[in-house]
């Protein structure tokens, strides 16, 4: 019985470290980019919505690339959504085969979700778990499949139930060199119109303030190191101003 206490035990604690040090710090996964430099990055993830062709109509308007981390499940289901992306020169990565937590799973299964890409034949690949979410595998698992666990530092908040132009300049003030920003494409038309709405403020302000906004592979995120870790621990505690 003892011995069940302490393996349930050790099994917890390893969740929670996981969870602290792979989501919350970030450690070792990648983070933003030069702080110095005037490059930001776009990245949507839960893609391709049935609403994706309206959102690339605005990224292309602004003449914006950006970096899309698209569901397996959702990938498979339209090859047209790949080409249009690829072919409007956005940068395509993995957000897992399927969207869940990775809790939800086992060692294999986890595996089998990180082993997919929509480019799997690339030399450098991302993947970007849901939520930012590991289990005490991820990195590990990560590291076989041949992937870069890459987070974001600024989030836009397009999840939550607010004007698309107001989220945006709430966001602006705590933007600046190397930032990536964390926005989603869908998963319905009433929040991807939010998504769009933000970024009709936020683009041409990008521009005005001298920051142009790339694809991850132009702006070259780097590991998340101690400091920046702790950066991101308190902004999740104190306040989107801090999540840089
Ligand atoms: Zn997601």
């Amino acid at each position: 019985m003892k011995a069940l206490w302490w393996l349930l035990g050790s099994a917890g604690l390893a969740v929670l470290a996981a969870d602290l040090l792979g989501r919350q710090f970030g450690l070792g996964a990648l983070g933003g980019g030069d702080a110095g430099g005037n490059r930001v990055a776009l990245t949507f993830d839960d893609g391709p919505s049935p609403q994706l062709p309206a959102l690339l109509e605005v990224l292309a308007r602004h003449e914006v690339r950006a970096t899309f981390f698209l569901t397996g499940e959702l990938a498979e289901r339209s090859p047209e959504a790949l080409r249009a992306m690829k072919s409007a020169g956005h940068q395509l990565e993995s957000h897992g085969h399927v969207h869940r937590h990775a809790l939800m799973f086992t060692p294999w299964g986890e595996a089998r979700r990180l082993g997919w890409h929509p480019e799997p034949g690339r030399k450098e690949r991302l993947y970007r778990p849901p939520w930012g979410g590991h289990s005490p595998f991820t990195r590990l698992l990560a590291r076989r499949a041949g992937v870069k666990v890459a987070l974001w530092n600024a989030e836009s908040r397009d999840w939550l139930a607010q004007d698309g132009a107001a989220l945006a300049r709430e966001l602006l003030p705590t933007l600046g060199g190397g930032a990536v920003i964390l926005l989603h494409d869908g998963p319905d038309a009433e929040r991807s119109a939010r998504t769009q709405a933000l970024l009709e403020v936020l683009l041409p302000a990008l521009r005005e303030r001298g920051l142009d906004a790339v694809t991850l592979h132009e702006l070259e995120p780097r590991p998340i190191g101690w400091a920046a870790g702790w950066g991101r621990v308190r902004g999740m505690w104190v306040g989107n101003s801090e999540t840089r």
